[in-house]
């Protein structure tokens, strides 16, 4: 079986940009693989010799009680418990948000497998705007840019090496 890549993050960071990239295609859907809901957000893709699957997932649901965002949907929960390895995508350009801290406490408590993606890097040099992450406490931080196919062949192969 292939590696299950789930992408998950606030919404507007660039999560179905990326799947689109990763996947070459606008609704590469994946039917027949055993224990995997029958879903659009399924895809499945190749970066030099990796194969895997990736699930796309619809971000966060508002908090009804509070009204902000950080409930964890549903649906990406169940993305994150089927995948090997979650990327969890923040946005280079806007930097960190409340949600986003959120979120990686959630990711944190899981004990899977993360990588900390900072997208919409392009033309960014690295360092200065990308240490904030580092907070986060997921470790490093990989700087791509889904919209301009930067930064994704070494991110899938830092992701999928260990599995
Ligand atoms: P999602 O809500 O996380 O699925 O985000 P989308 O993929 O829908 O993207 C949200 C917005 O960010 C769109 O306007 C995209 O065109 C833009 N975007 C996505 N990736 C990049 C990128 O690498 N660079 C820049 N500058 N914009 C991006
Ligand atoms: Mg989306």
């Amino acid at each position: 079986m292939k590696p299950v890549i789930a992408l998950v993050g606030r919404p507007n960071v660039g999560k179905s940009t990326l799947f689109n990239r990763l996947t070459k295609s606008r609704d590469a859907i994946v039917a027949d693989f055993a224990g995997l809901t029958r879903d659009r957000h399924y895809g499945q893709g190749r970066q030099g010799k990796y194969e895997y699957i990736v699930i796309d997932t619809g971000g966060f649901e508002p908090d009804a009680a509070s009204g902000i965002y950080h409930e964890m949907a549903k649906q990406t929960q169940q993305a994150v418990a089927e995948a090997d390895v979650v990327l969890f995508i923040v946005d280079a350009r806007a930097g960190l948000s409340a949600q986003d801290h959120d979120i990686a406490n959630y990711l944190r408590r899981l004990g899977k497998r993360c990588v900390l993606v900072a997208n919409k890097a392009e033309g960014m040099r690295e360092g200065a705007q990308l240490s904030e992450f580092y907070e986060l406490g997921l470790g490093e931080v990989h700087p791509v840019s889904a919209a301009h196919g930067q930064g994704i062949r070494s991110l899938i192969e830092f992701a999928l090496e260990p599995l």
